[in-house]
């Protein structure tokens, strides 16, 4: 039996948010056993399930707060269960446009074992989300292929068992074309948005360096370890995705409920 897990210590982290462009805080507090990963806003809980979704674009929105799958990408990476998180703001930081901040701090409070044994999904049959597909699987891999124009294909299998998600995925930034940023900015979106919390791309190819020659791929596959998170408990299943998104790979996580 694998426990379940948390955190030894509290731990505190700010940043600004990338739609806001606003200061933003989180205080990240050990939880019981079955707790599950909770956020707490205006003394408001917001449970990161996927009930409470309400939007997918340019991030994943639970109601009442905006862009939660880069803290769940690492909770998930790292096989924490069970965490309060209370959120001064309307979203997460953006920190730097990756999971690796949140990594540092959540193996720097130190993970601990709980006595209650971990709970997962098991897929039984094959299912299909869109640019999705969910295979049944003894542990859990991810297959993600992307194409961009001018930067071309980039694929990548991660298989948590073989892999390290803190090195290996936690790092890759979000991104996004140059353009597109200051489109958003004239309507008043995406005020955080920086060369410091993305991977830039404009018709020439990457604005700023890479972190990985494939990092684009990679952080794909960290949003879709964030939005599965809101299944509440790892799903042992082998996943192809094919330029996914949060909308599909939310589609996916409520199918795989529903199955
Ligand atoms: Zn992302």
């Amino acid at each position: 039996m694998t426990p379940q897990q948390t955190i030894k210590t509290s731990i505190q982290l700010s940043g600004i948010g990338i739609h806001s462009g606003q200061p933003v805080s989180l205080i990240i507090v050990p939880a019981k056993e079955g707790h599950g990963i909770v956020f707490e806003k205006d003394r408001h809980r917001i449970p990161a399930t996927i009930n409470q979704l309400v939007a997918t674009e340019r991030g994943s929105t639970l109601k009442g707060l905006a862009v939660v799958e880069h803290l769940l990408s690492a909770v998930a990476g790292l096989g924490i269960d069970n965490l309060l998180v209370k959120v001064a703001g309307d979203e997460l930081p953006i920190l730097d446009g990756s999971a690796r901040d949140y990594v540092a701090a959540l193996l720097k409070a130190g993970l601990v074992q709980q006595t209650a044994p971990k709970k997962y999904f098991i897929l039984k049959k094959p299912l299909v989300a869109g640019p999705l597909e969910a295979r049944p699987y003894d542990g859990f891999r991810v297959h993600f292929v992307v194409n961009f124009p001018v930067i071309g294909e980039q694929s990548l299998t991660f298989d948590p068992k073989t892999q390290d998600y803190a090195t290996e995925i936690a790092p890759a930034r979000t991104f996004g074309y140059l353009e597109e940023y200051e489109a958003l900015k004239t309507r008043g979106l995406a005020l955080g948005a920086s060369l410091d919390n993305a991977l830039v791309l404009d018709k020439n190819g990457y604005v700023n360096q890479p972190r990985f020659s494939d990092e684009l791929v990679r952080h794909k596959i960290l949003d879709l370890i964030g939005d599965l998170a809101l299944l509440g408990r790892p799903v042992q299943a082998e996943i192809f995705a094919d330029k996914s998104g949060h909308q599909a790979n939310a589609e996916l996580a409520r199918r795989i409920l529903q199955a």
